[in-house]
């Protein structure tokens, strides 16, 4: 059995969204010599992360909402390295998208470390697409699911549609195929995301 390691490592110096530096992780330590102790302040939708619909929906479920029976089980990583700009729904049509199916987007995305403003994202046309077939959840390897889109259509489709999105996923390592899921939000109360530790095991059975 094989692990894959795919969340962002978290540290002062990230890349984080568009390069605001009030979205930088602040860590601090205090040690009285044997004591060490450290404090993190840091956005939500920092690195890897799974979004609740109150992220873009007024009055939207919190991450309570999102089952761990959810985020934990069979997922599908589609090597999407050659698309350009935006994933779009002739894109991934020709692939084997199930319904239930937790399905996870390599892009170009996975192989730069500095954020780009320019990063791939998923196109509407491909949300409605997904949730016409009725995924369990979609992940991408930039730091939003979407940029450049009047009113945030991407993440309302999926939340309407109660599609789980995870961001910020480092997918470089993980070839396209089928994988055993864990994706592990902190288990904080009440927001609109959490950060995630997720990890692939290969030749782990789903059942
Ligand atoms: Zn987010």
């Amino acid at each position: 059995m094989k692990m894959y390691d795919v969340s962002a490592p978290i540290f002062e110096g990230m890349a984080v969204y568009k390069n605001k530096p009030e979205k930088q992780p602040e860590l601090s330590t205090v040690t009285n010599g044997y004591v060490t102790e450290s404090r993190i302040g840091m956005d939500l939708h920092t690195g890897t992360h799974v979004d609740s619909p109150l992220h873009m929906i007024v009055e939207g479920d919190t991450m309570e909402s999102i089952s761990l029976d959810d985020l934990v089980g069979k997922a599908k990583v589609f090597d999407l390295t050659k698309v350009k700009d935006k994933i779009q729904k002739a894109d991934i049509e020709h692939f084997d998208i199930q319904k239930g199916d937790f399905v996870l987007f390599k892009t170009t995305n996975s192989l730069e470390e500095e954020f780009n403003f320019e990063f791939i994202f998923l196109a509407e046309d491909a949300a409605i697409y997904l949730s016409e077939i009725g995924i369990r959840g979609v992940g991408i390897d930039g730091l939003g699911i979407e940029r450049s889109q009047e009113g945030h259509p991407t993440h309302k489709t999926l939340f309407k549609h109660e599609i789980i999105i995870i961001e910020g996923l480092r997918l470089k390592e993980a070839s396209e195929g089928e994988y055993f899921m864990v994706a592990a939000p902190l288990k904080i109360l009440g927001k609109d995301a959490s950060p995630a530790r997720v990890l692939l095991f290969e030749g782990l059975s789903a059942n």
